[in-house]
């Protein structure tokens, strides 16, 4: 017999995963490698290593150990904030008048504001343990910076974080949480870098991208002895340390006997919505359960929905290693209106493999829908979400409502990412009927993949 669900299902402390789940594992098709940009070869521990941290460099190519422990070190700063709740939805089931169930998994408690804490502080104890200075990254939305800015303070490491110039000039806040944490905050492109100022004078007045911050940011680790470049989404390693989210949400359905059948994820890079995942797929790769996924993302910017499978550069400067992914090409650089933080050109390749394989479909939602959703959510459940996250919200309503039709008990699960309060220039937009909903025309995506580099496969 089923046991009556409270509002919020809190696991114990001692219920926390002891270890992250590496989902490439399981899968018989692995994503594919990741190549050296100058051999075009698969890229090696040694030489990933140059860039990353040389324990990150391992779990980014590991793809057949399906557990990693979590340090002790990790877990006792997990503790400040987690296990996070998994929410189950009562309100927002009866403003919809649905017979289905929602639940989210609410990643916004804490500072950051967001589910990128769970992989700041596993990229910080690493580049720690390894006896580094500092760290050196990039950040769109600031939810990154911020979150790695925290995880460093905690630590005593240097970080320099590159924030794109439309968000640097957008959210002053953020940026000053960066630098209350002691964080040093540059807008880019900036004039500080040599790919920075190469992209400065090929796009005057551009309002920067993540592909763009990303190089000016490995450039600067680079250039500086005892320093390495952290990267908030996109990474395998990323996932990895997301599969948290996924686990303590399997932990807490499983505690209470449910089973859910839609899980949601928002994705940007895909590192909320592949450590959402990683276990349900894990079970679906095994064939012991079967789910529906779905991956939303912007219509503003459509890797999944609109971009194409292949090999492209993660940056601008094409200074990373290249990655095979769905991607909209590395030279797109989404509209300036839109506001979420989900404007990366590319996908992780792991959730573009589990994508190409079927296991996970796509939906690309406009920012106006998905603002009004947003605030329907913060009308009945009383969290006002980040932008990103009410992607998944606009979707599970959507969804829910198809069972109103349909009279179906379906279970919904959706990843709540994070919190809004930083991002009220978009709301204002909003509020003021201003929000626009800019989507890109077939030329201009034509034009960006006429750009992808030529990888004989
Ligand atoms: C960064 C961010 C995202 C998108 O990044 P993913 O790597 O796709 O998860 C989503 N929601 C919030 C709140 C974020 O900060």
């Amino acid at each position: 017999m089923k046991k009556e669900i409270p509002y919020k299902i809190y696991l114990e402390e001692q219920e926390m995963p002891k270890a992250w789940y590496n989902v490439r594992a399981d899968m018989k098709k692995k994503p594919a490698p990741l190549l050296n940009p100058e051999t075009l070869k698969p890229i090696t521990v040694k030489e990933l290593s140059g860039i990353f941290c040389e324990e990150l460099a391992k779990q980014e190519l590991d793809d057949v150990t399906p557990y990693f422990d979590i340090p002790e070190e990790i877990r006792n700063f997990y503790r400040m904030y987690r296990p996070s709740p998994l929410v189950r939805a009562y309100c927002l089931e009866e403003k919809l008048e649905t017979p289905a169930h929602i639940y989210y998994k609410f990643e916004g408690n804490n500072t950051s504001g967001s589910h990128k804490l769970n992989s700041a502080i596993a990229q910080a104890y690493y580049a720690k343990r390894q006896g580094l200075r500092g760290v050196t990254t990039e950040t769109g939305a600031g939810q990154w910076g911020t979150a790695l800015s925290m995880a460093c303070a905690y630590l005593g490491l240097d970080c320099q974080v590159y924030m794109v110039k439309c968000s640097y000039e957008q959210k002053p806040f953020r940026r000053e949480v960066m630098r209350t944490y002691g964080a040093n905050v540059t807008p880019s492109p900036s004039m500080t870098t040599e790919v920075g100022r190469r992209i400065n004078a090929q796009f005057p007045g551009t309002s920067g991208s993540l592909g763009c911050a990303i190089s000016e940011a490995v450039e600067a680790a680079m250039g500086q002895e005892g320093y390495r470049y952290v990267l908030g989404s996109v990474l395998n390693q990323v996932l990895l340390h997301q599969s948290v989210i996924g686990l303590e949400t399997k932990a807490a359905l499983d505690k209470y006997g449910i089973k859910a059948d839609t899980i949601i994820g928002c994705a940007g890079g895909g590192s909320n919505l592949g450590g959402l995942i990683s276990p349900f797929a894990g079970q679906m790769l095994k064939g012991e359960a079967d789910y529906e996924i779905i991956a939303v993302e912007p219509a503003s910017c459509p890797s999944l929905t609109r971009g194409v499978y292949a090999y492209d550069f993660c940056d601008t400067g094409k200074v990373c290693p290249l990655s095979k992914m769905y991607t909209l090409g590395s030279s797109f650089i989404p509209s300036a209106n839109h506001s979420g933080g989900l404007r990366y050109h590319g996908m992780s390749s792991t959730v573009s493999e589990l994508y190409d394989q079927g296991l996970l479909i796509a939906r690309s939602v406009e920012q106006t829908e998905v603002f009004k959703a947003a605030q329907m959510f913060a009308k009945v459940e009383g969290i006002l979400p980040a932008p990103e996250s009410s992607h998944a919200i606009k979707v599970a309503v959507d969804e829910a409502l198809k069972c109103r039709e349909t009279g179906e008990e379906r279970t919904i699960v959706f990843g709540l990412t994070g919190t809004g309060y930083f991002d009220m220039v978009a709301y204002q937009k909003f509020n003021d009927g201003q929000m626009s909903d800019y989507i890109p025309t077939e030329e201009e995506l034509e034009k960006s993949f006429a750009a992808l580099p030529h990888i004989p496969v």
